[in-house]
């Protein structure tokens, strides 16, 4: 039997209705999924800009940080160097025993004032007692013998001033850092000690009024890696060592500037550090932004437009969704029309009684398959059938009892007809009719043998027949399209004489055209 459909336009139905809806569908995810992808990318890239861009700005500013700390430290520093070293000049130009104590205090008391950074102005003798200060008063037996400039500068002769560790005044209790020279007598033997202290405060006020964040750091430190002063300011901390601190370890013994991230020694807070090192003293200064204050600002900017972006794309998902869904559901009707078109179609191509084709199907293959068979050259079959005294069968038996014969007959075209390419029809009444591309007159009348048999076997019977039991007669034309020019009407007439003969000859048989259209 043939497949119901083969050849009308279903496919063409299949690409302009269904086919499209779901191009249209692909077409939608896909510019969804770049749309979407898109966004993602773009802000990825934004976020990873931003990220950098917070570095390159913290670089710039611990780079400004430890310049201005540096150079307010040098200049502080200068000033006392400067002076003591004038001072220096005059105690040894003058001779320490003709000292005019009270001139002196007034000066050293005149200089102290007028130089913020400075907390005191001392001069030692030999022994290491005080010999004149810029202090009212002088205490008892005081005596700085035991200090570290004292013993470092009786010990050495070098004469560039000395900066010291940060020490707890005797005078006042401040912390202060000494700033030391070596006082000589005309000989060139040790005369004494010539001291400048310069606050910590001084420094810790400069470096508190910086705008930074809490956790930001600012390190005065001697080039040893010994703590002067420290933001945020700790007592404890200072004198403590950064020596083993990675600035003071791998950056600074090869460049006297530069920056480095690193985990802090003091407090393990991990920073972006700048470093500096003094062009005249050995100090080193540090300024350090935590790592966590440069990306606080990304960070939050950062999860602002993660959130933008994912209630974007969950609108877009969203609306995808509503569109996606509505395609889905004109394709669900595309495919439901399509069906029931589908079945409207083959309704109207089948017959009713017997479930074979009718004379509408055939009428619509019959031109096709004349052309098919003339392009590739084979026999096209064409058998008329015709159930014998069927009329008296009817009047006797029933019409009822006619249909059901009639269906049986169906049934036996159905077995007797095997290749997919066949088709069989109820022409009408109780004529059916069999097209059988690539058969010739044998292979046709093989099958009409058989459907006879067949039917003889069901042994209907029929009273009203000579024969006993119902019986059919047949008449076959054979068709060659590519030799012949051939019309379905032709055939049909053809057929429809062997039929005739058929009948004529007795009937329960079947007779081949002989006309001049078929050849044996
Ligand atoms: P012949 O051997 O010459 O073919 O004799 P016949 O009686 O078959 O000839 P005819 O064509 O005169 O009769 C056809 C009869 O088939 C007429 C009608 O009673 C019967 N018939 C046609 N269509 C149907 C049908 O759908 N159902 C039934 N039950 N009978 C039908
Ligand atoms: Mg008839
Ligand atoms: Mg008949």
């Amino acid at each position: 039997m043939r497949a119901p459909g083969n050849q009308d336009d279903d496919g063409l139905f299949a690409v302009t209705g269904e086919g499209r809806a779901l191009a249209l569908f692909r077409l939608v995810l896909s510019f969804m999924a770049m749309v979407m992808l898109a966004f993602v990318l773009t802000e990825a890239w934004r976020i990873w800009r931003d990220y950098r861009q917070a570095f390159v700005n913290a670089e710039d500013s611990v780079t400004n940080l430890a310049r201005a700390s540096a150079q307010h430290a040098e200049d502080s520093i200068r000033q006392v160097d400067a002076i003591t070293a004038a001072l220096a000049e005059r105690l040894e130009g003058d001779g320490f025993d003709k000292l005019d104590r009270p001139r002196l205090h007034a000066l050293l008391r005149q200089q102290t004032s007028i130089m913020a950074q400075l907390h005191g102005l001392f001069v030692y003798g030999p022994d290491g007692n005080w010999i004149v200060t810029d202090k009212a008063t002088i205490p008892a037996n005081a005596n700085n013998a035991d200090r570290d400039y004292f013993t470092y500068h009786r010990t050495h002769s070098d004469r560039q001033v000395r900066i010291g560790s940060v020490v707890k005044s005797r005078s006042t209790g401040d912390l202060i850092i000494p700033i030391s020279r070596r006082l000589n007598f005309a000989d060139g033997s040790f005369a004494g000690v010539l001291l400048g202290t310069i606050r910590v405060d001084w420094f810790v006020r400069y470096y508190g009024d910086f705008k930074i964040d809490q956790r930001g750091a600012l390190v005065l430190a001697k080039r040893d890696g010994t703590i002067l002063v420290r933001r945020p300011f700790v007592e404890e901390v200072v004198g403590r060592s950064l020596a083993n601190s990675e600035v003071f370890r791998n950056h600074l013994p090869y460049a006297r500037e530069g920056i480095a991230e690193a985990v802090a020694v003091i407090d393990g807070t991990p920073r972006l550090y700048a470093y500096r090192a003094l062009t005249r003293y050995p100090l080193v200064v540090e300024a350090g932004l935590s790592r966590e204050s440069i990306l606080a600002p990304w960070r939050h900017d950062m999860i602002k437009s993660v959130v933008v972006l994912l209630v974007l794309l969950l609108g877009l998902a969203v609306f995808g969704w509503v569109v996606l869904r509505q395609l889905r559901e004109r394709i669900a009707i595309e495919r439901a029309l399509h069906q029931a078109h589908q079945t409207l179609k083959d309704l109207a191509l089948t017959d009713s009684l017997t479930g074979l084709g009718n004379r509408r199907r055939l009428d619509a293959l019959f031109e096709a398959e004349v052309g098919r068979a003339r392009r590739q050259g084979y026999p096209l079959a064409l058998v008329m059938l015709d159930l014998d005294y069927f009329k008296a069968y009817n009047d006797r038996y029933g019409h009822l009892a006619g249909d059901q014969c009639l269906r049986r007959f169906g049934e036996v075209l159905r077995q007797a007809v095997k290749r997919p390419g066949d088709l069989a029809v109820r022409y009408g009444g109780e004529e059916f009719t069999l097209l059988l591309p690539d058969t010739d007159a044998q292979g046709a009348g093989l099958i009409v043998q058989e459907a006879l048999q067949l039917l003889r076997r069901l042994a209907i019977e029929h009273a009203g027949s000579p024969l006993g039991l119902v019986s059919v007669s047949a008449g076959i034309a054979v068709g060659y399209p590519a030799e012949q020019p051939i019309t379905p009407e032709a055939l049909m007439a053809a057929a429809d004489g062997a039929l005739y003969d058929a009948k004529r000859q007795g009937r329960d048989r079947c007779c081949l055209a002989t006309n001049a259209t078929e050849r044996v």
